[in-house]
């Protein structure tokens, strides 16, 4: 079989993606991208409510600044972040806006006809362009446009399974093709994973089917890190019974948030940010005022009221016109006449692969990665809402250009194919074995185990023993699946069924680094929140968690933050 080849092969469609590839193609590297879907299915196109910068175009944000912006980011982070990268990305805001209103992103505008811009959580000003309530949407069409000027390929209907390394370097890729059904084989100098979002490994989540992180869990069989996984944005505002995304652009319009009680509990617990402190804190309050009786439903699965009714009508239609829609459709509320329904669902996930603040890996050469399946430490244990669209547009362009500078000095390598075709076989007879109907555990149980006990044991709040069952439930579902699992169709193409095998093997990995690294860090801070030991220890723990796959098994280590400008100081809002 053929082996093809690109120079860099960008791993994943979406924002992050689409910027890296055109980066690369404009510096004119030999760039293509794979990816599952096409372009704009990518689950970027459901971002709702902005992008942050520090334009200042906001009557009340006329003194705001990098240094406000970066500020807000690291104390929002409760110091998790590394400052340089966070500065660096910052920095790079206000061009990065510009640049996507230049290629045709047609933003929200004030009446002076600058760039609207609206506030939103835990942002000392408001600072969130917009464009309506459908910015990923607008955005990820200008970035997959841009690529298609310059002649960009993309390899749609396809899944990553394996990364190729030999030596510490990136020979090239084994990826799935559902249109064909086989297994193909890629080589490339520099790889650069821009895959997404994991609140699949939850369910309970506001993110697209195809957010299983399992590219995550293929760079760390592939030898790169995963970095921070225990710190998971729990949004406040998804919508309750399927947790569809309720943008926190309806708090920044001015939504209030209400227990059963009929009063706006965020005055207990964030008396000047109230509504628009930060979602870790918003998530925190919800939660405990359904644990104390004051929200419907159970204790278990309960839920608060966002309610949006004292808002002018023509307001709603004109700057939240999707969410208005999505509510009416899967809650039957209309938000101009009644609260609707929330609770805090599986959003974002803050760690992800290891890289540093250009995007690259010091563990594999040649390996890069951007987007939301990258940890470069902007969000560090809790992100801003408006920033991640932000980190994904800056550091896509950052991880383009280095991958391009990168492969400038490299020559293909003689013993990638043979490297290539030793990872394919592998890769070959598992899939012969799932197919082959041997194994004897249902994959689909498997995941619901996986994800009842993700969703019960480690969400808002932890604690020491939940946590630990938690660990050992994971590796003894990881053994199930290892033992033998099957596949009920036994069709090779589209083959749904495979594509859940895959990405479950990958999230069972991923579990298992977010409980170990939760287990482990006895402290609370931003979104992770242990009950037992309650209070930031940053004497103990101002540092990120790393995992690494050695022997078959996750191990943990620590790393320090990078603090260059602010020191650590409490967190109040
Ligand atoms: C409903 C919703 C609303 C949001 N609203 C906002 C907002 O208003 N502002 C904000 O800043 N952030 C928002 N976010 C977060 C933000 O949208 C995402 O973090 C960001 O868009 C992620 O972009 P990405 O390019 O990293 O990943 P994605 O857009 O998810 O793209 C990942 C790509 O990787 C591909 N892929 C994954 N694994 C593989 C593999 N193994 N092989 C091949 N391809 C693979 C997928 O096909 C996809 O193309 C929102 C998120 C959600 C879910």
């Amino acid at each position: 079989m053929q082996i093809k080849r690109h120079s860099i092969l960008v791993v994943g469609s979406g924002l992050a993606g689409m910027r890296a590839a055109v980066a690369a193609r404009e510096n004119g590297a030999d760039v293509a991208v794979i990816s599952i879907c096409q372009p704009v299915r990518s689950h970027s196109v459901a971002a709702q409510g902005g992008i942050n910068a520090p334009l200042g175009n906001h009557p009340e944000s006329k003194d705001d600044s990098v240094e406000r912006h970066a500020f807000d980011t690291v104390k929002g982070s409760d110091y998790l972040a590394d400052q340089p990268a966070v500065i660096k990305m910052i920095e790079l805001a206000k061009e990065t806006i510009y640049e996507l209103e230049h290629w045709g992103c047609p933003f929200s505008r004030f009446e002076d006809g600058r760039i609207g811009q609206r506030p939103f959580g835990g942002a000392g000003y408001p600072r969130t362009c917009f464009a309506a309530d459908r910015t990923g949407h607008s955005i990820l069409h200008v970035a997959w446009e841009r690529s298609v000027k310059l002649g960009v390929p993309v390899y749609e209907d396809r899944l990553v399974v394996r990364l190729v390394v030999r030596d510490q370097k990136v020979k090239g890729l084994i990826v799935y093709n559902f249109k064909s059904g086989e297994l193909e084989m890629w080589e490339c100098d520099a790889t650069i994973f821009a895959i997404g979002g994991a609140g699949q490994i939850y369910g309970a989540t506001s993110n697209a089917l195809n957010c299983t992180g399992f590219g995550m869990a293929v760079a760390y069989w592939g030898g790169v890190a995963l970095k921070d996984m225990e710190f998971i944005q729990f949004h406040p505002t998804t919508l309750y019974g399927n947790n569809v995304l309720i943008s926190e652009a309806a708090r920044g319009e001015g939504g209030y948030l209400r227990n059963n009680k009929g009063e706006r509990f965020m005055e207990k617990y964030a008396p000047e940010k109230m509504e628009l402190a930060p979602r870790d804190i918003v998530s925190r309050s919800i939660y405990q005022e359904v644990l104390e009786g004051r929200g419907y439903g159970t204790k278990e699965n309960g839920y608060v009221h966002l309610d949006l009714t004292h808002l002018p009508a023509e307001q709603i239609l004109e700057r939240l016109p999707q969410i208005r829609e999505l509510a009416l459709r899967f809650s039957g509320q209309d938000m101009i006449k009644d609260p609707i329904p929330v609770q805090p669902g599986f959003h974002y996930a803050m760690g992800g692969i290891h890289v540093d603040g250009n995007c690259a890996s010091k563990e594999v050469e040649g390996f890069y990665a951007c987007g939301e399946g990258a940890c470069i430490s902007v969000h560090g244990a809790n992100r801003l809402g408006g920033n991640s669209l932000l980190g994904c547009a800056v550091f896509g362009k950052v991880s383009g250009l280095e991958a391009a500078k990168f492969v400038e000095g490299v020559s293909p390598s003689p013993d990638a194919k043979y490297a290539i075709f030793e990872e394919f076989v592998k890769e070959q007879e598992k899939h012969d074995f799932w197919f082959s109907g041997e194994g004897k555990n249902d994959p689909f149980q498997i995941m619901q185990e996986m994800r009842d006990t993700m969703k019960l044991k480690v969400f808002v709040y932890r604690e020491e023993a939940p946590l630990a069952e938690a660990l050992n439930k994971i590796r003894e579902l990881k053994k199930r699946f290892k033992e033998g699992v099957y596949l009920k169709s036994k069709d090779r193409l589209y083959n749904r069924e495979l594509e859940w095998v895959l990405a479950l093997e990958g999230m069972l990995e991923l579990s298992e680094a977010i409980c170990l690294g939760a287990l482990e860090r006895k402290e609370c801070r931003g979104s992770h929140w242990r009950l037992d030991n309650m209070g930031r220890d940053d004497d103990n723990f101002l540092k990120h968690t790393l995992v690494n796959y050695v022997d078959g098994e996750a191990k943990l280590s620590y790393l320090d933050v990078i603090i260059t400008k602010w020191q650590p100081e409490e967190r109040k809002y």
